[in-house]
């Protein structure tokens, strides 16, 4: 319904390898590291080479020859043109780094375009005060050194980068162009040798330096010690997601995206800046501290406070933080905060009106409206910003009916609210399931929670969301168990052949529940799965690799793309939600963007 009012009025056009798209690609052969395409346009053959054979950049290239071929380009130049593309290879990682820093890597290229790519995503870090870059000299750019780095210098400014690190000879002697504070190295081991790495101080660290430069050394200095299970998050994909379930709404519905426990797992700010950076339109946390937090690291977006209690409302009202309000109990709350406030609100607050539609959690009745819109008008100092409810079974099919059920009584509740006041008042009841299966009832706004972290509540939604989270972690040790010995606590797992376990350093302490211990559970090990023997203990666990071929040192995955947490969750008889969510703290988070 959505891409029907959005498109209506604008011409399509498609690509692909169905003969009814407007461009048809008959063929691709990948032959010395180039891509040859055949393909039909009006018509006509058409035939051009792609110089990459990475399924990335044929299809990035392949959208470019469609969008030239429509807009009435001739088949000669962009043949000319393809060849003359070449790769930005790019990979950005940010990571924790010493001393409160955050580190982002990106020393696979170094040109200028790629450069202004990375400061883009240093300046979405808004987490830390200072912005620092460390900057190689830009090889084979074929311009001219003084001209090339006028363009870094306004880059960087442009920017808000407040500290530069040059190394190499080129950029230190055009140091005259920078303004922001600045120091010059000849090369890295100058710069290792010289530099005082205790005075990086709670910065938003960008490294780029071209290969020669070898800027692996320092990275190895900045980064923290890590203890080797990580959570990896894929942030282009959880933009992917954000954009997938936009395109499913009305123009002009807002969405609110959760970010309560941890986002899901995974992460703070840094999932919170990347959604402010995509101008998501509010976000929502569980807890006054968790807004908090986001609030230091500069969050600006609105954002809604679940569980706000007794504790935690003055938190609120210093954070610009809007509560759910959901019982009178929690408004008579509010409203003492607000008249003790020290020195007066600058203005009023903000709330959102949680009504209980059916599910039994958290909210008002249809029975207390009127005492509630009551008790609302005569305080100045509180304003509406919308009124929600939560479906109790969006997903399952079985309860469509009380779904339906609990949108109009959704509807019902809410214009009995919204029909006393004179502003406007966002609506919202849907969650993630609930804007994939009941498009009808997006009202003002929906709540994406669960599938922006890549999975779906429909089951043929998977193939449409991009893959955000991968734990993994590695072997410590392997070990032949004689037979009949048993492995671990409690000598749980008698073996009863000769058998190869590995020893892996993730625990009930990382998240992996001990109810995985002695078969339930498996890992994967070079694409194979690896059962858990023993009980899993606190920091590590065993499992059988037995038929594996495996190292030391092996990467070993306990959920990816190809082994879906939908799996885990299974073989644990719970849902994803519960197991990323479980995923602790002391499990570091790297994040990663192409
Ligand atoms: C967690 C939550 C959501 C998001 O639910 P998903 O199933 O993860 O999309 C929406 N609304 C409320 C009130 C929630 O607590």
């Amino acid at each position: 319904i959505a891409k029907d009012i959005i498109l209506s009025e604008k011409q399509l056009s498609t690509w692909g390898n169905n003969p009814k798209a407007d461009l048809q690609i008959i063929s691709k052969k990948k032959i010395n590291g180039k891509t040859e395409v055949k393909s039909l346009y009006k018509n006509k053959t058409i035939s051009f080479t792609i110089p990459f054979t990475d399924s990335a950049s044929i299809e990035n290239a392949l959208h470019c020859a469609a969008s030239m071929l429509f807009l009435g380009y001739d088949p000669v130049i962009i043949k000319k043109r393809m060849l003359a593309l070449c790769q930005v290879a790019m990979r950005l990682e940010l990571k924790e780094g010493i001393n409160g820093c955050s580190i982002i890597n990106d020393s696979y290229s170094s040109d200028i375009t790629s450069l202004s790519i990375a400061l883009d995503f240093l300046n979405q870090q808004k987490q830390h005060p200072t912005r620092t870059v460390i900057l190689s000299d830009i090889l084979q750019s074929g311009r001219k050194t003084e001209e090339l780095f006028t363009e870094v210098a306004s880059l960087l400014e442009g920017l808000n980068v407040d500290k530069l690190i040059g190394i190499g000879p080129e950029i230190s002697s055009q140091r005259g162009l920078f303004s922001m504070q600045k120091s010059f190295y000849t090369d890295t081991e100058d710069f290792i040798n010289r530099f005082d790495f205790a005075s990086l101080q709670n910065e938003a660290i960008l490294l780029k330096g071209a290969r020669k430069f070898a800027f692996e050394k320092i990275s190895r200095i900045l980064q923290q010690k890590t203890h080797e299970t990580i959570l990896e998050i894929n942030l282009d994909a959880l933009i992917h997601n954000l954009n997938y379930y936009r395109s499913k709404l009305v123009r002009g519905t807002k969405i609110m995206a959760m970010v309560k426990a941890f986002s899901y797992g995974s992460g703070s700010f840094e999932i919170a800046s990347l959604l402010q950076y995509h101008h998501t339109d509010y976000l929502s946390v569980a807890y006054a501290d968790e807004g908090y937090e986001l609030r230091k690291a500069g969050i600006t977006l609105p954002i809604m406070v679940m569980n706000a209690d007794e504790q935690s409302v003055e938190t609120l009202l210093r954070n610009d933080l809007e509560p759910e309000i959901y019982s009178f109990r929690m408004l008579t709350l509010l409203e003492e905060a607000i008249s003790n406030y020290n020195g007066g609100l600058p203005q009023p607050v903000k709330i959102h009106i949680k009504v209980d539609t059916g599910m039994y959690r958290l909210g008002f009745e249809l029975q207390d409206l009127d005492k509630l819109t009551k008790q609302l008008m005569d305080n100045p100092m509180i304003t509406i910003g919308s009124v929600f409810s939560h479906l109790a079974a969006s997903e399952v099919r079985f309860h469509d009916d009380f779904t339906r059920y609990q949108i109009d009584l959704f509807k019902k509740m809410s214009e009995k609210i919204c029909s006393q006041f004179d502003y406007k008042i966002l609506c919202h009841i849907l969650n993630s399931a609930g804007i994939s299966r009941f498009p009808e009832a997006q009202f003002d706004m929906v709540r994406l929670g669960i599938s922006l972290y890549g999975i779906a509540s429909v089951e043929n939604e998977q193939h449409a969301l991009e893959h955000v989270s991968t734990l993994r972690s590695t072997i410590s040790q392997i070990k032949k168990v004689p037979a009949n010995e048993t492995i671990g606590y409690n000598r749980q797992w008698k073996a009863t052949k000769d058998m190869a376990i590995a020893i892996v350093p993730i625990g009930y302490a990382d998240g992996l529940s001990r109810r995985l211990s002695n078969g339930i559970g498996k890992l994967f090990i070079n694409g194979h799965p690896a059962p858990v023997v023993g009980n899993v203990c606190m920091d590590m666990c065993m499992v059988d690799i037995s038929k594996i071929e495996a190292s030391e040192g092996d990467e070993v995955i306990v959920f990816s793309k190809d082994h879906p947490i939908t799996e885990l969750a299974h073989d644990l008889g719970t849902i994803p939600y519960e197991v990323l969510t479980g995923i602790s703290r002391r499990v570091k988070r790297v994040y990663f963007q192409e």
